[in-house]
């Protein structure tokens, strides 16, 4: 089979993020038995490091699985049908864990904020207020479909520390990445994956649960088998995974943790704060608009860009790949056509985005954008 010869990019999609050559080469380590010592040292380690990412004490998972697989694990393995929830969302990715709670029969008080702003924590307070049932609240902490972090912060202090019901966060692009400390604001379960924020690919997700997300396990009803966090919570106690797990990308991941806790968590969250402010003033610069509604709230992974009306969007992105080697996102969902993202996250430094920057303008003018 022959395809296509793929050439080195500049990959500015918001996950898969590029791969550092050392953890490239550090996944072609020779194939080992999961059963066995090298892998129990191997998973100790990863989930170690993967607690000071997280800043928690808490339990924490490696699932074999992409982001969306610790999302299902978050609302599987802590509700029950017919569980009253509300799924704040303000994006693709916070209908999908609307989708996720649905599909397994909870009864979703649906919370729709307009795409491109932040979640209100003062919204959410008032629905609370409203209806003392409510078992859990689901969130996104950075919408990567816009480019938007909400405020997970204040949204804990909200459900936590005003009402005490369960949080479960997904940070599939804001962990490692943005300041999301889990203990700190007190997060009972939070769920993100491999290919953004870790430099490793696709394949693997992490997941941690409090002790008050383990009480609501001991009561959680809906049907779970491949992502039944005890069932991992055993094999981890015997240093092993319950089901055969991707060895080489743990690899990936070990040195990809030494690199993040070696660089130092602060410095790796100024840098990502850096390089965003560098993008936003850049795409402003080249007079294009941003999709975030307030830019104190625009997101250090993922720049969202209005497509301006005038241009054929589908023309820049492939005049982008193909002209300047540089890999955009599109829109998702009803964003579809009317956006594009720029990702910058996991390894990425400033110079990858004045490639980008450079290119842009290159292209737009070629595809009739008047600035
Ligand atoms: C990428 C992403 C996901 C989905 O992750 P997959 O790895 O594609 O399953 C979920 N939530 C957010 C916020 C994401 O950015």
């Amino acid at each position: 089979m022959t395809l296509t010869k793929i050439e080195p990019q500049n990959l500015r999609t918001p996950g898969p993020t590029p791969i550092p050559d050392d953890i490239v080469d550090e996944m072609s380590l020779p194939m080992i038995n999961h059963r066995g010592p090298e892998f129990k040292e191997l998973i100790e380690a990863t989930t170690g490091g993967l607690k000071q990412v997280f800043m928690t004490n808490n339990d924490l998972y490696i699932l074999t699985s992409s982001g969306t697989g610790a999302l299902e694990a978050a609302v599987v393995n802590t509700l029950s049908p017919g569980d009253k929830v509300i799924a704040a969302t303000a994006g693709s990715f916070g209908d999908r864990f609307v989708q996720i709670a649905e599909g397994y029969g909870a009864d979703v008080i649906r919370m729709d904020f307009e795409w491109g702003d932040a979640i209100d924590p003062e919204a959410i307070r008032a629905e609370l207020h409203k209806d003392p049932d409510i078992k859990a609240v689901l969130v996104t902490h950075n919408e990567t479909s816009t480019g938007v972090t909400h405020d997970l912060e204040s949204i804990a202090r909200v459900v936590k520390g005003e009402f005490n019901k369960l949080l479960l966060v997904d940070a599939v692009s804001s962990l490692g990445c943005i300041p999301l400390p889990v203990d700190g604001w007190n997060c009972d379960v939070v769920a993100t994956g491999s290919q953004k924020g870790f430099m490793i690919p696709p394949g693997l997700a992490f997941i941690s649960i409090s002790a008050r997300g383990w009480e609501a396990y001991e009561d959680a009803k809906m049907p779970r088998f491949y992502f039944d966090l005890m069932a991992a919570e055993r094999s981890l106690s015997r240093g092993q995974t319950p089901w055969t797990p991707n060895v080489a990308l743990l690899y990936g991941l070990r040195l990809g943790l030494d690199h993040i806790i070696g660089e130092g968590l602060e410095n790796v969250y100024e840098r990502h704060a850096e390089v965003a402010d560098y993008c936003r003033a850049g795409v402003k610069a080249l007079g294009l608009e941003l999709l975030a509604n307030d830019e104190s709230r625009a997101s250090n992974t993922v720049t969202g860009i209005k497509m301006p009306e005038d241009i054929d969007g589908g023309r820049l992105m492939s005049m982008m790949r193909e002209d300047e080697g540089v890999v955009l996102a599109g829109g998702q969902g009803k964003l579809t056509g009317h956006c594009f993202r720029i990702g910058h996250l996991g390894w990425v430094t400033k110079d990858d985005i004045t490639e980008v920057l450079e290119a842009l303008e290159r292209v737009l003018p070629k595809v009739g954008f008047k600035s």
